[in-house]
């Protein structure tokens, strides 16, 4: 699950953070043009109008902006999966602490998922901040996972 220099980077905000999300994104758009990013369906498209504009006007290409279903409809549970088929290298998530969720089942999945596989996970305005202005952004690099080989060669007599 090494992570390389050209990450695949999740995007994920309900909508009261839509906004600083977009915000945030506009104005660290250049961090993201070697890498690749997936997102949930609504923020997918926010995103990747916020990009698309900001490189046409310095004429840049815009990174690949992979969109999923939105987040109630399923999409954080694609991202979920994907993360444990080694597939995201880390999230930023953009949540609401102020509103119960339609699917908060699949936020607290989302992030349970995060931890397991322990990818860098930003769940704040701040800690995105932190992360996107690190060296390791843009450098090859290994998370340390948990060994779980006990757990899956566990005999199905202790079960
Ligand atoms: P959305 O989903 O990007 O489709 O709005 C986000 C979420 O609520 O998980």
């Amino acid at each position: 699950m090494k992570m390389k220099k050209k990450k695949v980077i999740a995007l994920v905000a309900h909508d009261n953070r839509k906004a600083d999300l977009k915000e945030w994104v506009e104005y660290n758009w250049k961090q993201f043009i070697p890498h690749q990013i997936v997102a949930t369906g609504t923020t997918g498209k926010l995103v990747s109008e916020a990009i698309s504009l900001k490189c046409q006007k310095n004429d840049a290409v815009p990174p690949e902006v992979i969109k999923l279903k939105s987040g109630p409809l399923g999409g954080d549970q694609q991202l979920g999966a994907m993360i444990s088929e080694g597939k995201v290298d880390m999230l930023f998530f953009f949540w609401d602490p102020m509103e119960p969720q339609p699917h908060d089942v699949d936020v607290k999945a989302l992030l349970r998922i995060c931890a397991l596989y322990n990818i860098p996970t930003a769940t704040n305005r701040s800690t995105a901040d932190f992360m996107i202005s690190s060296e390791l952004f843009h450098q090859d690099y290994e998370p340390i996972v948990k060994d779980y080989s006990t757990y899956i060669t566990r005999s199905l007599k202790d079960i």
